[in-house]
């Protein structure tokens, strides 16, 4: 049979009560954060609105537990946009402060996802240098195709890192 989902009624004050949360109570659900959140443009999964609503309901594990959590890049967009002042942003980093604390994930998480922000500007850096140069890219089309060539080489560099794994 399959388990109750429990749900804590304190959850959604205890991520008000902490530096970042204040704002949780005035969010009125318009999915104005959503809508222009580059996240959920490329990740179906992710969905400001959503994680406001499941804290305010009380599910604490379903929060806390999840991959959503570590998936903004930390640009303010959200923030900078919501009616109500809820500044998203910063209440996602109190998340991700109780899930290392409640040991939903290891104590290394919070830094090394702000190396693999840091690795990403890398990677955006390197990839305009090299369109920069190279001259057989004449369209957003060449661009694309090209990007997923390279997509396709890092996919069997994965797979033959997990090959050498077994
Ligand atoms: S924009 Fe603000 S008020 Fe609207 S859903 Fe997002 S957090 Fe809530
Ligand atoms: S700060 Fe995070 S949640 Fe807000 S718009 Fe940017 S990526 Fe999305």
């Amino acid at each position: 049979m399959k388990a109750e989902k429990k749900f804590d009624p304190q959850f959604k004050y205890q991520v008000a009560s902490r530096p970042g949360g204040e704002g949780l109570m005035a969010c009125f659900a318009c999915g104005v954060c959503t809508a222009g959140c580059p996240v959920s443009e490329v990740e179906s999964g992710f969905n400001p609105r959503r994680i406001i609503h499941q804290i305010l309901v009380g599910d604490r594990e379903g929060v806390l537990a999840s991959k959503a959590i570590w998936m903004c890049i930390g640009c303010y967009t959200c923030t900078a946009h919501c009616p109500q002042d809820v500044e998203f942003t910063n209440l996602l980093k109190v998340l991700r402060r109780m899930a290392v604390e409640e040991e939903y994930v290891d104590s290394h998480w919070i830094k090394m996802i702000e190396d693999v922000d840091r690795q990403t500007q890398k990677l955006r850096r390197d990839l305009i240098s090299h369109l920069w140069e190279e001259k057989n890219i004449h369209s957003v089309n060449d661009f694309e195709k090209f990007y997923e060539n390279e997509i396709k080489k890092l996919a069997w560099v994965k797979e033959n890192n997990n090959h050498d794994h077994e």
